[in-house]
């Protein structure tokens, strides 16, 4: 067995988790492919670099970022306590010195004596497959993992478990949906037979167990609708981050432009279902789908987008039902890599499939930069467990390293409500329609009441992920 753990990539998940190792006295080689292949958005030659946007998010304990920053910091998280020595001001929100923040993490890096940093390129110099035999290693390459690490991951996963672009539609909390105009039903079977009473359909509904919320449009609402849709502002992208559009995944406010009919004959088709207020088919229908095993949180199905995530609160909030929506999540169409979790990885980012092997950071699916710390510390904390139970019975002459190991002493899970606990959580629950996810209150367990104060909610939840973290219930 190799003395020491690998970490591939030294961005915010790499760094993290290689400190997190090496606070426990295990020797740690970590491999970055820069400064001799930079990604198409890394430009910076030092460790942990920030390719956009400097904010951390809010620091708030009401915030679901700023709890999960505040139970960072309580694990001794390293980036978490350089971004705080880096701040600069920015109300609310940590922000940090982009250039100070990198230049930090790399000198604690460099400096640790349990730390060896490797500058290669991991799958062109060297393999995973050669990494990974008799050793731990953490994949930590982030959305812009180099092409032929990715396809050592794919030979490793299956062809169909690594995604390169992201195409997710906004997300919205159920409470926050107004029940006097949504709902329940799927198409055709929430339709109101001809030969069926109002009053025996009503009945039916109540009985039918539906997977989707739909919100019901008139002519005058669809058309209003539609036309902010066309005119909202969209985000630049990069120029690595355009592709070809498929008609299966296209804007919606791409579709939109094609017609004013365009998305009454797609995303939003009415046929199928009546609108209960009126026993009659609405003009247009936008469909919801259940987003968390919980049920807390529902995606707006077909609308992926490229609209500014402030013009996507303005104009998605014009549909009826969702005019005091939470939104939890914004829509991306952006390049970004990142494995089928749901299916590979258990609570504590482990491969199902070979032991030996940790995802950290965005390529698991969990999204934004605290996020990745997060499981960057989780999957370390982890690996570091592994390697101890692996090295105690080897040492003791009772199994030999196998790569299937079932079982490990003290497996680290964090509970389902805390926010490092529910993130895990939530990448590794089945889950057909997959996409990244960053840090919010809906992942959490629901509160035993029902509270409409939304600050007071948060207030709550954040107070028992405290309680759950500290392990006091
Ligand atoms: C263009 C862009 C903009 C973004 N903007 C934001 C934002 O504003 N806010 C936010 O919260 N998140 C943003 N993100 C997401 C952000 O990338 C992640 O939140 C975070 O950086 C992910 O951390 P990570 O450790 O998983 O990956 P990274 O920080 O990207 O680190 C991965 C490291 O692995 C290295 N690497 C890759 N392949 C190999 C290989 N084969 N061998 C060795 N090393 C390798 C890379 O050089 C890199 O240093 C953005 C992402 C992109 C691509």
């Amino acid at each position: 067995m190799k003395d020491y753990i690998t970490v591939i990539g030294g961005g915010l998940a790499g760094t993290e988790a290689a400190y997190q190792i090496a606070k426990n006295k295990i020797k740690v080689k970590l491999y970055e492919m820069k400064p001799n292949k930079y990604t198409p958005a890394h430009t910076n030659k030092n460790l942990a670099e920030i390719v956009c946007s400097n904010s951390f998010k809010s620091n708030l304990h009401t915030n679901a970022c700023g709890l999960l920053k505040e139970e960072l910091r309580s694990l001794d998280s390293l980036l978490i306590k350089i971004a705080d020595e880096t701040a600069v001001p920015a109300g609310q929100a940590l922000a940090v010195d982009r250039e100070l923040f990198s230049k930090k993490v790399t000198e604690e890096i460099e400096k640790n004596p349990y730390i060896e940093i490797i500058n290669k390129e991991v799958g062109d110099e060297i393999s995973l497959e050669d990494l990974s035999k008799d050793g731990i290693v953490i994949i930590a390459t982030g959305p812009l993992t180099s092409e032929k690490l990715s396809k050592e991951i794919i030979n490793l996963t299956g062809e169909n478990n690594l995604a390169f672009y992201d195409a997710a539609a906004p997300i919205v909390t159920k409470d926050s949906i107004n029940f006097d105009i949504a709902f329940l039903g799927n198409r055709y079977e929430q339709e109101k037979q001809k030969e069926e009473s109002i009053e025996a359909w009503k009945e039916r509904l109540k009985q039918q167990e539906a997977s989707y919320i739909n919100l019901p449009m008139n002519q005058e609402e669809y058309e209003a609708f539609v036309k902010e849709l066309i005119s909202a502002e969209v985000v630049t992208l990069h120029d690595f981050e355009k592709r070809e559009i498929f008609e299966g995944c296209m804007p919606i406010e791409i579709m939109a432009k094609r017609g004013i009919d365009t998305l009454r004959y797609g995303p939003l088709k009415p046929v199928g279902f009546d609108d209960p207020r009126y026993g009659k088919r609405p003009y247009a229908v936008v469909q919801l789908r259940q987003d968390d095993c919980n049920g807390t949180i529902y995606n707006i199905v077909g609308f992926q987008t490229n609209l500014k995530f402030g013009e996507q609160k303005r104009v998605f909030s014009l549909i009826p039902g969702l005019e005091n929506a939470e939104f939890v999540k914004y829509g991306v169409m952006h390049r970004n890599t990142y494995i089928n979790s749901t299916k590979l990885l258990d609570e504590t980012y482990n491969f199902k499939e070979n032991k030996n092997i940790y995802f950290a950071g965005q390529i698991t699916g969990v999204e934004g930069y605290v996020e990745s710390i997060s499981s960057g510390l989780v999957s370390a904390i982890n690996a570091v467990k592994m390697y101890e139970a692996i090295k105690k019975e080897t040492t003791e002459e009772k199994i030999v390293f196998s790569k299937k190991r079932e079982t490990m002493e003290e497996k680290v899970v964090f509970s389902e409500y805390t926010m490092i606990g529910a993130l895990a959580k939530y990448i590794s629950t089945p889950n057909d329609k997959f996409q990244p996810m960053n840090a919010n209150f809906g992942i959490l367990p629901e509160l035993g009441e029902k509270i409409k104060d939304k600050k007071l909610k948060y207030q709550k939840l954040a107070d028992r992920a405290e309680e759950y973290l500290k392990g006091e219930k």
